[in-house]
C-alpha cells in the first residue's frame, strides 16, 4: 500500500527494533513476489539457499540445477551437462521434475560452473527458491498415438511464463496430452490435461507429506483461456496465502473452496481479474536469470568465498566413490 520496496525503509516506516528472523524471510518473500526482486538484490534478508542461489547439502556442498523447461533437452545440452559435471566432478541425478541435478559443488566453484552452463544456453532452475520448479510434460501428440494435443510445447511455454516468479512456497505444473495422465498433472499445483474439445485445467494438487489431487477449475477451454485462468489463480494465491503455505492447504482453507475460486478466476466476482492479469504480466516481463546476474556482477561473485579475508578453499569435505560416482563420505 505504501509502495515500500526495501527492508530498511519498511522497518523505519512501519516496524520496530532491528528486525528479526521471523519477519525478515517473510518480508523478503513478499518483496520478491510483488516486485520480482531477485534473490541477489534481497540478499541480506534471504536464507542460505537464496543467498548463494543453490541448495546447501548435508555435507556443506551445493547443488547446481539448470532449468530444463518441460523436460525437453537437446543432445548438445545433454553433452554440455555431462562435460561440465565431469570437469567439476559432480554427482548427477535425473529428478522427478524432469531435469538433471548436479551435486557436490564447493561454494567457490558455483560461479565458474554457472558461467559454463550459461555459455551453453542454460539458465537458473531456481531449485533453491520459493518459486516455480518445473512443468512436467508427457510426450503428447507429437510422438504418442493417444495424444489429443501437444503437451510438450504447452509445458515449455508455461514454464518459461512462470519461471522466476516468487511465491509463498514452491509450486509445480504438469501437462498431459490425454486423460491417461502420464505427466501426473493432477498431482501438481496447476495442471492441464488435453481432452476432446480443449484443455481441462486443474489446481491445488500437491505431493509432499499430505499428497492431494488437484481439483477441476475449468473444462474444455482453449489454451489462451487456460493460461489466463492459471495466471489469475497463481496471482490470487500469491496475494492471499500464508508464508510457506502450498496451494493445496490454501485451497482447502479458502472459504467456499473451488467454487469460490472459480467465481474469482472465471466470473470475476471480486472485480480484480484485470488487476491480477496485469500483475502477472508484470512479473512475467520482469524475469531475469539470477545466475547470469550473479556471474556478471563482481560484488555478487565476491560472496562465493569460503573464508572472509582469504582466498583459501574448503578442503575438509570428503567424498568416496559409489556406483561410479562421488558421494558424501558419511553416506556411502
Ligand atoms: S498422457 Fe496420453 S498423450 Fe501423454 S504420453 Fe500418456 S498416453 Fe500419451
Amino acid at each position: 500500500m505504501k509502495g515500500i520496496t526495501d527492508y530498511d525503509t519498511l522497518l523505519d516506516e512501519v516496524g520496530t527494533g532491528n528486525g528479526c528472523e521471523v519477519c525478515k524471510p517473510a518480508v523478503a518473500a513478499i518483496f520478491a513476489s510483488l516486485y520480482n526482486e531477485t534473490a541477489n538484490r534481497q540478499e541480506t534478508i534471504q536464507d542460505t539457499n537464496d543467498r548463494y542461489l543453490a541448495n546447501i547439502q548435508r555435507n556443506g556442498t551445493y547443488s547446481v540445477v539448470p532449468r530444463v523447461a518441460g523436460g525437453e533437452i537437446t543432445p548438445k545440452q545433454l553433452m554440455a551437462i555431462g562435460r561440465i559435471a565431469q570437469k567439476y566432478d559432480l554427482y548427477t541425478k535425473i529428478t522427478g521434475g524432469q531435469r538433471i541435478d548436479m551435486f557436490g559443488a564447493k561454494l567457490h566453484e558455483l560461479p565458474p560452473i554457472w558461467e559454463e552452463l550459461i555459455a551453453e544456453g542454460f539458465e537458473t532452475g531456481q531449485a533453491y527458491g520459493k518459486s516455480l520448479r518445473t512443468v512436467k510434460s508427457c510426450v503428447g501428440s507429437t510422438w504418442c498415438r493417444y495424444g489429443m494435443d501437444e503437451s510438450v510445447s504447452f509445458a515449455v511455454e508455461i514454464e518459461h511464463r512462470y519461471k522466476g516468479i516468487r511465491s509463498p512456497h514452491k509450486f509445480k505444473g504438469g501437462v498431459s496430452g490425454c486423460i491417461r495422465e502420464c505427466a501426473e498433472a493432477r498431482g501438481k499445483d496447476f495442471g492441464f490435461i488435453a481432452v476432446e474439445g480443449g484443455w481441462n485445467v486443474y489446481v491445488g494438487g500437491n505431493g509432499g507429506a499430505t499428497p492431494k489431487h488437484a481439483l477441476l477449475l475449468a473444462e474444455k477451454v482453449d489454451k489462451e483461456t487456460a493460461i489466463k485462468y492459471v495466471d489469475r489463480f497463481i496471482m490470487f494465491y500469491i496475494k492471499t496465502a500464508q508464508p510457506l503455505q502450498r496451494t493445496a492447504p490454501w485451497l482447502e482453507k479458502l472459504e467456499g473452496g473451488i467454487t469460490y475460486l472459480q467465481n474469482v478466476v472465471i466470473n470475476d466476482s471480486l472485480g480484480i481479474a484485470k488487476q491480477l492479469d496485469y500483475e502477472m504480466q508484470a512479473l512475467v516481463d520482469s524475469y531475469v536469470c539470477e545466475w547470469k546476474e550473479a556471474v556478471e556482477t563482481p560484488e555478487i561473485r565476491e560472496r562465493y568465498t569460503h573464508f572472509v579475508n582469504s582466498e583459501e578453499t574448503d578442503n575438509n569435505i570428503e567424498f568416496v566413490s559409489l556406483r561410479d560416482q562421488k558421494m558424501p563420505k558419511e553416506w556411502a
